[in-house]
């Protein structure tokens, strides 16, 4: 499973990070904490499988829907 986070939309708000603590964290400094490992607008990552559930529920939660699950 791949997991894109629109990083323009995203506003560190971590409602992701309360839902699946496994896939998304917020930094020492309140931000998404792959906005450090990007360069661009969007970053992705490999997720495993069993995480699928609290991924798509992550991706309802988050009010600006800045989650998409790839594949
Ligand atoms: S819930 Fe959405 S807006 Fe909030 S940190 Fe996660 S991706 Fe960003």
């Amino acid at each position: 499973m791949k997991i894109e986070i629109d990083l323009l939309s995203c506003k560190d708000f971590g409602e992701c990070v309360q839902t699946a603590p496994n896939l998304f964290a917020l930094d020492e400094n309140g931000k998404q904490s792959l906005r450090s490992n990007s360069s661009g607008n969007k970053v992705n990552f490999e997720a495993a499988e069993e995480f699928r559930g609290v991924a798509e529920e992550a991706a309802i939660v988050c009010p600006m829907q800045a989650l998409t699950i790839l594949d």
